[in-house]
């Protein structure tokens, strides 16, 4: 591998680059043939030329590989490239959102400590916390995404970490993150955000005073619903233990996953500046809509956090939640009318997808958690995709026009 061909942007080479040409040039590493394009290195494990450079490499001299689930060369320009763009010091990449999640839990967290966690969390990330991080002595307090003060009254001296994901889903609530980055810092605890719904183009959490950032990379990263991966980032030395965890546990990025991410990335803010176009847009019809009662969407200023969004926030995202009068049987029949929009809880695609939280997403809930979680029966949540704004919303007339 040599590093110094012209034009490749290196560690220690990045200084005033903006965020659109990182996403295209930051990490990239060529191998012997100057290939231009990033090159995808299918192999498990690598060879050393003696006995000497393989007890070298073994005993953590850097600079070269050893075996893939402890790293590889297109996993290192992911991460290289991703921790540019986030402005981190290190990134670990992972085989999805949630092995990023589990990884960051299980290299910080011991039993007999406490975690603060928003009530707002993935499914996903929700039963990983309840079902399985539980079980091994860790302690967990949920608390709103939204209310500050709440977070400071769940503070006990074994609190170790804060959990939180902004916007959250369905209803894109938005947490102050650098008030409770300060509040962590106060009582020495360490803030998480997943920042999946927003990537480093439209949010860069760690500025904001964050110490650790997690991504679901199979989200818009990818962008294009190929791929699944994840990624840990935050400072060198505090990635220590995670990065044993994952080469010891193996839930590592294959090259090739990492391969499609490293092109995914290039269009990334691209991408996300027409999904949060063509979504205020789409909100900002449906908030004149007279059979809506509701809408969601950050961008919006009717947003309850609209100024907050606005400043942590470049731009509003794809995701908008919005409720329909008439309950379920209005919200299906806009979901059973469609004929373009996917009917799928995925988000993070090209293609706009929509989605009915309260039987989906949301539906292992009871009625009084999704009545606390604002999930009605009329809810409806859509990711914008980039098909036409003008073809979403006739899509999405069809049914409204049925009520
Ligand atoms: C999808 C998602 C995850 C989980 O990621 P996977 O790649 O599916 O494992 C975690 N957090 C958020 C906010 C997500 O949207």
């Amino acid at each position: 591998m040599t590093k110094n061909i012209n034009n490749s942007i290196e560690e220690g080479n990045l200084p005033d680059y903006d965020m659109e040409t990182l996403a295209v040039r930051a990490g990239i590493s060529r191998s012997g043939f100057n290939e231009h394009s990033e090159a995808l290195f299918l192999t498990s494990s690598f060879v050393f030329a003696n006995a000497q450079e393989a007890a070298d490499r073994f005993a953590g001299a850097p600079g070269g590989y050893i075996y893939s689930r402890v790293n590889n060369p297109t996993v290192t320009m992911f991460e290289e490239r991703l921790a540019a763009l986030e402005g981190a010091e290190r990134c670990l990449a992972t085989a999805s959102g949630m092995s990023a999640i589990l990884a960051t839990l299980m290299g910080l967290l011991s039993a007999g400590d406490h975690l603060v966690a928003s009530r707002s969390l993935f499914g996903s990330t929700m039963q990983l916390l309840t079902n399985v991080i539980a079980r091994f002595g860790v302690t967990i307090s949920f608390v709103s995404a939204v209310d500050v003060a709440q977070w400071r009254a769940a503070i006990q001296p074994n609190t170790r970490l804060f959990f939180v994901e902004s916007p959250s889903n369905p209803l894109t609530e938005i947490s102050d993150i650098a008030a409770l980055s300060a509040l962590a810092h106060g009582a020495n605890i360490r803030l998480v955000v997943d920042n999946s719904f927003c990537s480093p183009a439209l949010q860069r959490p760690l500025k904001l005073g964050a110490d650790i950032v997690v991504h679901s990379a199979t989200k818009y990263l990818d962008g294009q619903g190929r791929v699944l991966g994840g990624a840990v980032l935050g400072n060198a030395k505090l990635l220590d233990a995670i990065h044993s965890f994952l080469r010891t546990a193996g839930p590592t990025l294959s090259p090739f996953n990492a391969w499609v991410l490293l092109k995914g990335m290039e269009t990334l803010a691209l991408r996300m500046a027409a999904h949060s176009t063509n979504a205020l847009a789409l909100a900002q019809w449906l908030a004149s809509h007279p059979l809506i009662e509701q809408v969601w969407y950050p961008g919006l200023t009717s947003h309850p956090q609209h100024e907050l969004a606005a400043a942590q926030q470049s731009a509003g995202g794809a995701i908008i939640a919005f409720s329909v009068r008439g309950g379920r049987e209005a919200a299906w029949r806009v979901i059973d009318a469609t004929r373009l929009i996917s009917i799928t809880a995925n988000l993070g695609d090209t293609k706009t997808t929509i989605t009915h939280p309260a039987t989906t997403t949301h539906g292992r809930l009871s009625a009084e958690q999704r009545a606390e979680a604002g999930v009605g029966e009329g809810l409806l949540r859509l990711a914008v995709g980039l098909e036409s704004v003008r073809d979403i919303r006739q899509d999405l007339e069809r049914g409204l026009n049925m009520g």
